[in-house]
């Protein structure tokens, strides 16, 4: 069922908490793939009720160009969220969710600037505000949220714990493609060349795992060997490639422990975002950030 207002969508919520039901939420931009399938079916198995939202949120898109070729495909959406046992979607317009100009943001400083912060100006404000907005109307028990958005997941975690809002925020696996790229709604502007040079930017972030379990411990030096594998695609543009700390985002000199290597890259006019995080140092060690 999709629901586009506020008062609808909170009645349905109200009805589900009186039968005592936990609700879970995924929120989306939709085009929905396997990687927003994954939060849903994690969701489903852990909730009662399960609200998806799908909202293309203009306060966090920096560049106009962007928010109008986002890809929009609301009855596939609506056919993979009854295929995932979604129980409503709420799929509000921009006018429903800012019937006035927005006066009241979100900033969470540090977290937001380095990483995608440093290249996309305002969009950790725009994305914390539309969550925690979100999370005042559907009032979630728990929060689904992809670790392909690490920076992200990081900071509404953070916005959570510092605002006490009551909600459980879980983190799900990135989900990928066989050849490693992680799947993204922005795939589908990659053309068949750019699709083929595409898993590099994994295979530069899994290159700089294997340095540390080799026993690599200079983050620039492991940066700088990634840098020259991604020199031999020069379609790839790197925006930044980058060792930090899982939890404070902070760059990293010496890796002694977790560590998170996120990286941006372009591909023709498509970006492109992917992190793995671990404890390289002892392989299988995987952390949840
Ligand atoms: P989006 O629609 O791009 O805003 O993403 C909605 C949610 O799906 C976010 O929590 C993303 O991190 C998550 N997500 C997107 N791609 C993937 C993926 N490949 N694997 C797992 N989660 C993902």
């Amino acid at each position: 069922m999709i629901i586009p207002t506020i008062t609808a969508l909170r009645q349905q919520v109200r009805e589900a908490k009186q039968k005592g039901l936990i609700v879970g939420f995924v929120p989306t931009m939709g085009a929905l793939h396997a990687g927003h399938r994954q939060l849903m079916e994690t969701a489903r198995r852990e909730c009662g009720f399960l609200v998806v939202s799908i909202f293309v949120n203009p306060l966090q898109f920096d560049r106009a160009d962007d928010l109008a070729r986002y890809p929009r495909t609301l009855d596939a959406d609506r056919a993979l969220c009854a295929s995932a046992g979604v129980d409503v979607i709420f799929a509000p317009t921009a006018n429903e969710l800012y019937p006035e100009e927005q006066k009241t943001f979100v900033d969470v400083p540090d977290l937001t600037e380095n990483l995608c912060g440093a290249f996309r100006p305002g969009h950790f404000r725009g994305v914390a505000t539309v969550v925690l907005k979100l999370f005042g109307i559907v009032q979630p028990d728990r929060a689904y949220f992809g670790q392909k958005d690490a920076q992200q997941l990081a900071v509404i975690d953070r916005m959570v714990r510092d605002l006490n809002v009551p909600v459980e925020i879980v983190p799900v696996p990135t989900i990928r493609e066989p050849d490693g790229l992680a799947l993204s709604s922005r795939n589908k502007h990659l053309s068949p060349a750019e699709r083929q040079t595409a898993p590099a930017l994994y295979r530069a972030l899994s290159l700089a795992a294997e340095q540390i379990a080799s026993g690599e411990r200079s983050a620039p030096l492991i940066r700088e060997n990634a840098l020259r594998f991604l020199c031999h695609h020069p379609e790839i543009r790197v925006e930044y490639f980058e060792l930090v700390d899982p939890l404070t985002l902070q760059p990293l000199v010496e890796i002694s422990g977790p560590v998170l290597i996120a990286a941006a890259a372009w591909l023709g006019s498509t970006r492109l975002i992917d992190n793995i995080a671990g404890d390289f140092r002892s392989p299988n060690r995987t952390i949840t950030v």
